[in-house]
């Protein structure tokens, strides 16, 4: 007799809007070229609605006017391990320690915490096993990527899912905005939430609701059990990855598709601990969703 179909969590249900998030870039503040002003103008250009100046070693304190009509969130990176500490409450200085350390003050202070570019730190299995509790992992920070191909760190994502930790996937750019690499825009996140409040916000990141990017977009995600029905902006793939034996499936179409359809009901296709999907545009830039994990 077939073994049953799992029923998958769904990230996604909570209602609102998407909102466009970018949590982690530099200023003078650390090792970036421009002010912090400059660096929160680029993202306010270029149309992000919640972000964070996540400078090395300190949280910055930020005037609101700089990002008009818009969210800032007190954001810091520790400066070893690289951890991203999105609404941090201690202002000034953020030391370095281990990863228990570090992971202990973003708890105490309700806040997200990261794991910053596990592949461009050449960190061991066993180091990455011991960055938790993380909220999140970086699987593209976006400037390393172009600096020293050592962005993307999706392998270490499905190793951390496969031993049984709830992450969530994370993108990022890590701008410094040096004459060298200049690049920003090119790896965000993409929030639903009810409203553009700090509380909202951040209780959407927790819940996994939101999805990392490079340009492709998810506009809804829907699950019964067997099937996921995926509507996205035009996109020419579609892949879900699953943890079970060679389970998964990819999706292709000849011509940029918006509405998709994921079966997991067969034999072949069903995943043990989590489900999660890619797309892929035209130009084969990525979006990654969280894992839609197994119902236990
Ligand atoms: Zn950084």
């Amino acid at each position: 007799m077939a073994a049953k179909v799992p029923l998958l969590e769904n990230p996604y249900t909570p209602r609102g809007r998407w909102y466009k998030g970018a949590f982690h870039f530099h200023s003078t503040n650390s090792d970036g070229s421009l002010t912090p002003a400059e660096s929160i103008r680029k993202y306010a250009d270029a149309g992000f609605d919640v972000i964070g100046l996540s400078d090395h070693g300190c949280v910055s304190v930020v005037p609101p006017e700089w990002f008009p009509g818009k969210l800032l969130i007190p954001t810091g990176e520790f400066s070893w391990p690289h951890i991203l500490h999105i609404g941090a409450k201690g202002r000034g200085r953020v030391r370095e320690g281990s990863f228990k350390q570090v992971l202990a003050r973003v708890r105490r202070e309700r806040g997200f915490a990261v794991f910053c570019h596990p592949a461009w730190s050449n960190h061991t299995w066993q180091e990455t096993m011991d960055a938790w509790p993380v909220d999140a992992v970086e699987v593209l920070n976006y400037v390393t990527e172009i600096e020293n191909a050592t962005g993307y760190s999706i392998e270490r994502w499905d190793m951390m899912l496969q031993a049984g930790r709830r992450v969530w996937g994370f993108a990022d750019d890590d701008s410094h905005f040096r004459p060298a690499y200049p690049q920003y825009g090119g790896g965000y996140v993409m929030i639903r939430a009810p409203r553009l409040t700090q509380d909202a916000i951040l209780r959407a990141l927790k819940g996994g609701s939101f999805y990392s990017t490079m340009g492709p977009e998810f506009h809804d995600i829907r699950v019964t059990r067997g099937q996921v029905k995926v509507r996205t902006s035009p996109v020419v793939e579609l892949r879900a990855i699953a943890d079970g034996v060679g389970a998964g499936q990819c999706y292709f179409s000849k011509r940029p598709c918006r509405d998709w359809t994921v079966r997991y009901d067969g034999w072949w296709a069903k995943p043990r601990r989590y489900l999660r999907l890619e797309l892929k545009d035209t130009r084969g830039r990525t979006a990654w969703s969280n894992p839609l994990f197994v119902r236990r």
